[in-house]
Order: structure tokens, then sequence, then C-alpha cells
């Protein structure tokens, strides 16, 4: 059942049968006692300064880049609540992952509002501290279905700021991307609701699939330009292994920009922190910047300080990884901060992937073969 034509629309979905890959790597009880410096470094010298924390496995969305319905259907088994870290799990490992060199938190999903109470976790990671006692970069990424009516409270709670996914204005073709029929109308207003509550400044990121929604990109540009939202267009990724991802639907980055630019002259900047995955681009007549996020064709291993965090407590070092290491044993048993210390750093330090640059030397046409790689909807993106 390799292929199927997906209903109504003109689009055809690859499906490949999911199963349970999520056998971790227990992380080291016994790894060798070591202070945290602040500044671990892995295997190729890179920190490890973003941690992005998955809080749930579901999503009330179906991205057919994500989570394709018909592999996340009525039967698909989720995550049981009492697997799911707590809040004060999550608090505690995060706090943990400060002490090695952590200075932002991303709170990612599925769809982290669908979180019960999501603003109480919040609360609990806004009152975290750096070592030099500063407060850290608290940030979320949302499809905005919620946003409208949960950004007051985020906001309160002590969160930063915010990130959309919206992957085109046109509402036919929103509906068809986000598979579930759910109106573009909402999250734009989402994205207002949020810019009001000072959530800023605000991301908005659209996932770019030729032949699907490429001719939203002017339309998009022409909506956010001069709003003070930051756009950003990604190309679309060989995650996990449900998407059926081809390398002929990737439309690389330089041809939005020059898609762009044929309208909107833009000016290269520099990025506005190391390790940042966007390259980012001016509107040189002022009217704010774009960025692009080019993991295909123009892959950013060589300082990628990111890891991620899913929502049963699994380190993934890599976004196209294949396995975790199981930190949920340590923060369910009776090991010290010292000793989950001591595995995080270990494992960091073990760390060499690089998924995004070796996929380059390979070329790959389609997204098959090699280990199977963990869910993008289980990790967050
Ligand atoms: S492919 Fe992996 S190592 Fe490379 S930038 Fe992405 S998450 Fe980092």
């Amino acid at each position: 059942m390799p292929w199927r034509r997906a209903t109504d629309r003109s689009m055809s979905v690859r499906v490949i049968p999911l199963v349970d890959a999520r056998r971790p790597v227990v992380a080291p009880a016994d790894a060798p006692a070591q202070a945290p410096t602040g500044s671990l470094l892995d295997r190729l010298g890179r920190p490890l300064t973003d941690l992005r924390i998955s809080v749930t496995d579901r999503c009330n969305f179906r991205c057919s880049y994500c989570m394709p319905k018909e592999v996340f259907d009525k039967d698909y088994r989720y995550l049981p609540h009492a697997d799911l870290l707590s809040f004060e799990e999550i608090t505690r490992v995060a706090r943990l992952f400060v002490q090695h060199g952590v200075r932002k938190i991303r709170l990612t999903g599925g769809e982290p509002l669908l979180r019960k109470n999501i603003e109480g976790l919040v609360e609990q990671l806004a009152q975290l501290r750096t070592p030099d006692g500063k407060a850290l970069d608290l940030t979320l990424t949302t499809n905005g279905s919620l946003l409208a009516r949960k950004s007051k409270a985020l906001k309160a709670a002590g969160l930063q700021r915010v990130t959309v996914s919206l992957d085109g204005l046109d509402d036919a073709v929103f509906r068809a991307m986000n598979d579930v029929d759910f109106p573009v109308a909402e999250v734009l207003a989402g994205i207002e609701a949020a810019q009001a509550a000072g959530l800023g400044p605000i991301k908005v990121n659209m996932v770019v699939k030729r032949g699907t929604n490429e001719q939203e990109i002017l339309p998009m540009a022409r909506r956010f330009r001069g709003t003070g939202v930051v756009l950003r267009f990604i190309e679309y990724m060989d995650v996990g292994a449900t998407n059926g991802w081809r390398m002929d639907e990737v439309l690389p980055s330089a041809e939005v920009v020059a898609r762009i630019a044929a309208e909107f002259p833009l000016v290269p900047l520099e990025a506005s922190a190391p390790g940042e995955t966007a390259q980012r681009w001016a509107y040189a007549d002022g009217a704010g910047e774009i960025g692009v996020i080019s993991s295909v064709t123009q892959a950013f291993c060589q300082d990628c300080s990111r890891a991620r965090l899913s929502t049963e407590g699994q380190l993934y070092l890599c976004l196209f990884a294949s396995r975790g290491h199981d930190l949920k044993p340590l923060l369910r048993g009776d090991a010290s901060d010292a000793q989950v210390l001591s595995a995080i750093g270990h494992i960091w330090q073990g760390r060499a992937d690089r998924y995004s640059e070796l996929r380059a030397l390979r070329e790959p046409d389609t997204g098959d073969g090699g280990p199977r790689r963990v869910e993008m909807s289980y990790i967050g993106g």
C-alpha cells in the first residue's frame, strides 16, 4: 500500500506503516560524577545551549509532513498519561540542563497547548535562572489553533515568545495541509491575540512543499511584511518515517528567497545568535525580515546546540535520531541531581550527530533507508 491518493485534494500521500521504535537507551545511572561547567561540549565541539521539550505526543492537526492521518488515525496508541513527565519532573530536568549551559527552552509537542494547564508548567520554568542569575529565553511552538484563547494566560505565566506554524493563507490550501479542515482565520486570530498579549516578536513558520503550497510564499510575505512578525520558510524534511518524503518535493530555500526578492529586494543579515537555524534576510525597504531554514540544501549541523526531550523523558540529540536516552528511570528512581547531571553530561559529550550533513553527501531521492527516525510529532520540530 505504498501509495494512496488522498480524497478530494490533488496531494498524493505515500504511507509507511509505523512500528513502535521508541525503545530507548537507558541513561547511565553510574556515569562518572562531573560537576557542571556550564560549557559542556559534544564530540564536534558544540555546546548545549537549547533544550526543546515536548509536552505531549498528541495534536489536533494532521499535517501530512509530520503526522499523516493515515498513520496517526483513531487506532494510534498515544502515550498513557502516567508515562508523561510531570511538570515537576520537567522543571527538575530543565533546571539541571540550565546548569550544563542551556539558555533557551522551547516547549513543543505534538501541539503543546493541548497539554492541560500548560500555563502551570510555563510558570515553573519561568522561575529558573542561569548560574549568573539571568532569566531563560522561554518560548513555545504552536499550530495556533488555541492561541487566541490562551495568549494572555501564557504571557502572565511568564512565556516570552511564540512561534506559530502556518503553511498558507488560502483557506482551502491551509485546510488541506492541516488535514482536519481547520480554518486559517482562527490561526490568524491567534497570531493577533499573541501580538496583543506581548508574546513577540512572533515568528511564523511555513513548511514549503513543492507542488502543494509554494504558491503561498508571496501571499505570506505580503501579509506579514511590516507587521513585526518574522516569517520563516522551512524546507520540507525527511523527518520521522511516515511522511513519504521525496527530494523532488523539496523547494530549495534559494528559490524561495529568489521569488520574494523579485518583488521585495532583500539584504542578508547576520545570525542573531550562534547556532541559529534560520538564515536571515531583511527587506531592503525596512519592512522587517524573513528567514529560511534549509536543513536539506544547506545543512547547519556544525553549530547545532539543540537537545530534545520527549514527553516521556527520552533525550534525543538530533531531530533525525533513531534512538533516545531514557532519563525517566533516573528522574523517577532515587538518583540525585548530581547523578542526573552526570548522565546528561555523559550523553552530550558522546554526541556526534550531523544527520543533515550526511544526508547531503548521500543525496537521497526518498527518505527510505537507514535506521528508522523518530517521529517529529514525538520530539517536537
Ligand atoms: S540534523 Fe541533527 S545535528 Fe544537524 S542541525 Fe538538525 S538536529 Fe542538529
